[in-house]
């Protein structure tokens, strides 16, 4: 797993990964953390930065402007990219005010979709085509 992760990556050395903690799905973080409880990482001669926005460059690319990385699985200090969305400070609003669909499932982790800048809800998804199907016979 580790050499995976590694692999991905040639960005962040091994002390980033010495860091991080796999545990189901999720990359816990186990190094430093501000005082508002991000995860943080010093890279060789730089200042700090958010060991969530260094996953999801290393992995995903660059950051889009304007954009900062937050963690929408829920599981607390999980830096991985699949976990997390670029959003802007607005989205990031919206995301704190909406943590559930309006069924109430939780718009996080596996159940969260997202498409074209919206969180979608997959429970509701998929039951809305199953509707559609049904309506048509
Ligand atoms: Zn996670
Ligand atoms: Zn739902």
């Amino acid at each position: 797993m580790t050499a995976y992760l590694i692999s991905g990556s040639q960005l962040l050395p091994q002390r980033f990964w010495d860091r991080v903690a796999v545990a189901d799905h999720h990359w816990v973080w186990t190094g430093y953390t501000a005082d508002n409880g991000r995860p943080m990482f010093e890279l060789e001669g730089r200042r700090r930065r958010n060991a969530r926005a260094l996953a999801w460059s290393a992995f995903k690319g660059p950051i889009p402007a304007g954009h900062y990385v937050v963690n929408v699985c829920g599981t607390d200090l999980c830096i991985r990219p699949d976990c997390c969305l670029a959003v802007t400070p607005a989205e990031n609003g919206i995301l704190r005010r909406q943590p559930m669909c309006n069924m109430g499932h939780p718009l996080s982790g596996d159940n969260l979709l997202v498409s074209c800048g919206k969180r979608l809800c997959r429970t509701c998804r998929r039951e809305n085509k199953r509707a559609a199907r049904a309506a048509r016979r």
